[in-house]
């Protein structure tokens, strides 16, 4: 394989920009362009739910030294096509030896007239913060991550706030009704009005419509029912999508010397035996590496235990692994009773998954149980006394 002369990144978030570290880190001299649509520097998201919108941080820059990594770095413009060799932007076109897509993912919107709020991008955040304040009615559509996070801090702001979740549990979709169905009385202890079960047909002046016809008033609503990949405009390019950028397990597209990281790849995972797309910062961040080691003719893999963590209502929950196929669901302490638990995902006895609250340790043995792939004893691993690392079978 040829090593490029130009490599071309499209997207300047954490993708992106670890994209272009890692290829100076592994001596790649030649010339890198990164193109972002977005007129801030590199940033990280996480906290724009969390410190940004309590008001503790007011900026999240990644403080990438741009200058030192020797990048053409063009911001404010939109990637708006691809043919094999170059990319078109709104403001002109790019050669490349290679290019690598790193365009993460756009917040979905409800249908209907009101004003709706997304919490994608810094300007997002900020224009979201200045209007909680309190007594503000804040309705917050969707309690997944994000809408915990959101309404955490609208609470910490003084908002009423108000949740209205389309499923029978929050983050249901995520980690399924019956560990999120433990999550339910954070909302009502934190003061929130948590609404399951209820869709929202459409956003209004002046609040929601519920498909039941009753109307929710709010000041500000928040729609955060989740992300698309931002690929729309690859269409009929030639790469190959399907819930993102299609990749293989070193992340290369079907369009040669094309490739993709962070939220917009559906990259092949040989641990799980399928197609996998996160939307974790912990991909973004490391997924770049093996895009890297490829680009310059190295022989590496991506195929990781993904790590998502959390910060809702004064915890600290992580997920670490995938329990797509798992057979056993075991609890880790009473989720009812106590502060820190976790829940434990099993296949075929091995563990697949975990989800802890407030016990960093245990995600981590965690982690390290489930890349070891060894078998483990269901009623050690339920017993909070018996270290994670200690449950062999
Ligand atoms: C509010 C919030 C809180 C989060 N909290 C957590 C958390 O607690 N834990 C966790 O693990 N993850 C969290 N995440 C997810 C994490 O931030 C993402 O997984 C990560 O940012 C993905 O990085 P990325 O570089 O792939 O995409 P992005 O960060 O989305 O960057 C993509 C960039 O590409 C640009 N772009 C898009 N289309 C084009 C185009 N056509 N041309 C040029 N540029 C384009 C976008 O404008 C954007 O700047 C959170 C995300 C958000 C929004």
């Amino acid at each position: 394989m040829t090593v490029p002369d130009k490599v071309v990144v499209v997207g300047a978030g954490l993708a992106g920009l670890r994209t272009v570290e890692e290829l100076r880190a592994r001596g790649f001299a030649g010339a890198v362009t990164m193109i972002g649509a977005e007129q801030s520097p590199p940033y990280d998201r996480p906290p724009l739910s969390k410190k940004l919108m309590t008001g503790e941080l007011d900026d999240t820059s990644l403080r990438a030294d741009l200058d030192s990594l020797g990048a053409e770095v063009l911001l404010g413009q939109t990637a708006t096509g691809l043919r094999p060799g170059t990319l078109s932007t709104e403001a002109g076109e790019h050669d490349f030896d290679a290019l690598v897509l790193a365009t993460g993912a756009t917040p979905i919107r409800l249908p209907g007239p009101g004003s709706q709020h997304v919490l994608r991008t810094i300007d997002d955040a900020l224009k979201l913060r200045a209007l909680l304040v309190p007594g503000t009615r804040l309705c917050i559509v969707g309690a997944g991550w994000i809408g915990a996070e959101l309404a955490t801090a609208g609470v910490q702001r003084g908002c009423a706030v108000s949740v209205v979740e389309a499923a029978r549990a929050p983050v249901a979709v995520a980690v399924g009704p019956e560990v999120g169905a433990v999550m339910a009385p954070w909302y009502a202890e934190a003061g929130v009005d948590l609404r399951l079960g209820e869709k929202v047909a459409a956003i209004e002046d002046g609040g929601v419509r519920l498909a039941n016809g009753e109307r929710l008033a709010a000041e500000v609503v928040v729609t955060a029912v989740g992300v698309r990949p931002a690929v729309d405009w690859l269409a009929g390019s030639g790469v190959e999508l399907d819930n993102g950028v299609t990749v293989d397990g070193k992340l290369r597209s079907s369009m040669p010397g094309v490739y993709a990281a962070g939220d917009c790849a559906s990259f092949w995972s040989a641990r799980y035996g399928r197609r996998l797309r996160f939307e974790h910062w912990d991909v973004a961040l490391h997924a770049p590496e093996v895009v890297a080691a490829g680009l310059l003719g190295a022989c590496a893999e991506y195929d990781p235990v993904p790590y998502f963590w959390s910060e809702q209502f004064g915890r600290m929950v992580q997920y670490v692994g995938w329990h797509g196929g798992a057979d056993q669901l075991i609890w880790r302490g009473n989720p009812q009773q106590d502060a820190k638990w976790a829940a434990c995902w099993l296949a075929g006895g091995r563990l697949m998954a975990a989800l802890t609250v407030s016990m960093p340790r245990d995600l981590l043995q965690a982690r390290r149980l489930i890349e070891s792939g060894a078998a483990v004893d269901p009623a050690r691993l339920a017993d909070p006394g018996v270290a994670v690392r200690d449950r062999a079978a």
